[in-house]
């Protein structure tokens, strides 16, 4: 192993949350390294438009996804079986390489309610103590609404996002969405012009007394130069968006918004291809001393450092932590440890509309526009005797349907021959769908562990997912299905399939990359693993960011909440921690 001179920051990780903390603190002047285990990516050479329209290679093939011979995770329902490693993708789809799985996300940039930060004070206020199902392990973030908007300001400024607020300061504006926090000011850009079956949806939504808005999307709708510098371009719904990088610099991620500056920075250095396998702590395990990584000859080297950041996405931050030996591995049984705990996913439902005479034009669209309702989301609606807690983000995002894997299909369908050729030609302009990304809450059994079977090429063991839906979640994925079936029924369709979450997870088809928990924020050393500023509890100069902060996952899709929590954490160090190195908890 060889040893490189000592940084002052060493940041595992050049997706979202590692390129803003490297991005904040060299801005403070320190000398910061990056560490990222994929490839360098970049717009105009890896999402050239004259290459980057390719299903093949992007979905099915999954070009910008980590290989699972490179790493993968093992799977299990439940802690009496043995679980078995994930050969291909399915579930979801980690990202490689720098911009991470920011560079083929949606764009989806919701900022969590204020409710979500106290959830469990919040139900018990609301229901009493008694009515949260036992199966529930819900907990409060130790942070609040007001700490974090802020921070959400700052990620939508970096991201350009375009949006309608529904609320700002205080003040409901009509056209937006009526259930958010109240914001500091607006969206960076206006929202994106709609598309036809998000329009048609809204109308029905509003017949039926609900307020839609529009989704609000870090895919920008008009020219932006964000805070940085960095310059994007609005985007013209060319459907290669989800899974894809954009070739058009329109859909905000670390590549496009944040490394063209950093990486002009003579303070910031990044090493890609370069796997981080450790972080080291000195002989008391209350300080981190750097990482160690593989390059891709197969070098290993020591990076020491004086501040640690983690931000690997919430696997690699789980495993890191478990396999540096950092906290307390968490134990179902007798409910000790934190490492681990409070794992949770999202609930997929959708319901899909066959029309006659309408055409939707499906091959139009991007990851990130569309009309939604939050009625039926989080604590939105009264759940008084439901028997749940929960709900989704209902709404129509057509992300742009390419031909490999968009078959809408009516039921009954043949699954072959000349019917099905038929039943394809004719339903493929004419179908939509309405989806309702719903929340995850956590179970004692849910969790993510070291397997003691599967191992990695270095021959470390892989993380193990212990997971499946709370009954509570399959109820919520009931209930809110209904609603979204009550409203594509006002649609008029001729047909239409509803499909809410049931069963048991399956890792097999695609349904979420939105992962959660693991490595949670509280304020309690004995439930969490960080604490409000992402600064792990005991080590105080080591930083673990990302979703795996989440307790548990509402309705909503995480990302816009991941820079936040990025964003606070360097706002912490840079004001804080810096002028006084130790535990920040009251700070
Ligand atoms: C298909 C898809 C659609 C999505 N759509 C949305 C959406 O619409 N809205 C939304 O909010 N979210 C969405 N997401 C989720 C979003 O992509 C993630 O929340 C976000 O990318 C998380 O950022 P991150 O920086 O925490 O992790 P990542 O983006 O995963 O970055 C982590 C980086 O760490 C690197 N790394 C990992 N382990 C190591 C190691 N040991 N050593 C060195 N480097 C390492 C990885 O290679 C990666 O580049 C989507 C995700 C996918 C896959
Ligand atoms: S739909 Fe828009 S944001 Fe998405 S890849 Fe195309 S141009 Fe980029």
């Amino acid at each position: 192993m060889k040893k490189l001179p000592k940084t002052d920051v060493v940041v595992i990780g050049l997706g979202w949350a590692g390129a803003i903390i490297a991005n904040e603190l060299a801005d403070e002047g320190l000398e910061v390294v990056g560490i990222e285990r994929g490839p360098w990516r970049d717009t105009a050479r890896d999402f050239n438009i004259g290459t980057v329209t390719d299903e093949l290679r992007y979905v099915m093939r999954e070009e910008l996804m980590l290989r699972t011979r490179q790493n993968t995770c093992t799977m299990r329902n439940n802690p009496s079986q043995t679980a078995l490693p994930m050969r291909t993708w399915g579930s979801f789809h980690p990202g490689n390489g720098t911009g991470g799985a920011g560079n083929h996300w949606a764009g989806i940039t919701f900022r969590f309610q204020p409710e979500e930060f106290r959830l469990k004070s919040h139900l018990t206020e609301r229901y009493g103590a008694s009515a949260i199902p036992d199966e529930l392990v819900l907990q409060d973030w130790g942070t609040s609404w007001e700490e974090m908007e802020p921070h959400y300001m700052q990620f939508e400024r970096v991201a350009g996002t375009s949006g309608y607020a529904g609320n700002i300061q205080g003040e409901k504006r009509p056209g937006g969405n009526p259930f958010e926090g109240a914001r500091s000011g607006d969206y960076p850009t206006p929202p994106l012009r709609q598309p036809y079956g998000p329009t048609l949806f809204a109308e029905a939504a509003r017949n039926m007394g609900y307020q839609p808005f529009p989704v609000p999307s870090s895919l920008v709708s008009e020219a932006y130069t964000n805070p940085y510098g960095v310059t994007m371009g609005p985007c013209t719904f060319c459907g290669f968006c989800t899974n894809y990088g954009c070739a058009n610099y329109s859909k905000a991620s670390a590549i496009t918004t944040i490394l063209p500056a950093l990486m002009r920075k003579e303070n910031f250095t990044a090493y890609t291809n370069s796997e981080v396998l450790e972080v080291l702590t000195d002989s008391t395990g209350r300080q981190a001393t750097g990482v160690t990584y593989i390059d891709s000859s197969g070098d290993k080297w020591e990076q020491p450092a004086d501040l640690v950041i983690v931000a690997a996405f919430t696997f690699e931050n789980v495993r890191l932590m478990l396999l540096s030996g950092i906290g307390k591995a968490y134990d179902p049984v007798t409910n000790q440890g934190t490492t681990g705990r409070n794992y949770a996913y999202q609930t997929a439902n959708n319901v899909t509309l066959f029309f006659d005479n309408k055409n939707f034009n499906p091959f139009i669209g991007a990851g990130a526009v569309g009309m939604g309702i939050d009625e039926f989301n989080n604590d939105n609606f009264d759940h008084s005797g439901l028997g749940f807690f929960g709900g989704g983000s209902i709404r129509v995002t057509p992300i742009g349907s390419a031909p490999i894997g968009y078959r809408p299909l009516p039921p009954n369908t043949p699954k072959w021959g000349a019917k099905w050729k038929r039943a394809l030609k004719d339903n493929y302009l004419s179908t939509m769908s309405i989806g309702c990304e719903a929340s995850s809450y956590t179970t004692r059994t849910n969790y993510l562990s070291l397997d003691p079977n599967y191992k990695d090429p270095h021959g470390r063991p892989l993380l193990r997912i212990t997971f499946d839906f709370a009954a509570n979640d399959l109820k919520m994925a009931q209930y809110c299905t209904g609603k979204v079936a009550d409203i594509a029924k006002s649609m008029n369709p001729r047909e239409m399939i509803v499909k809410p979450m049931t069963g048991h997870w399956s890792s097999v088809p695609y349904q979420s990359s939105h992962v959660v928990g693991g490595f949670i924020m509280g304020s309690d050393p004995s439930t969490s693993s960080v604490n409000k500023h992402l600064q792990v509890w005991d080590v105080p100069n080591l930083f673990v960011v990302g979703a795996s902060a989440f307790p548990q996952n509402p309705g909503y899709n995480p990302t816009g909440t991941v820079g936040a929590l990025a964003f606070k954490a360097a706002h912490a160090i840079r004001h804080f921690y810096l002028k006084r190195p130790g535990e920040m908890i009251s700070a």
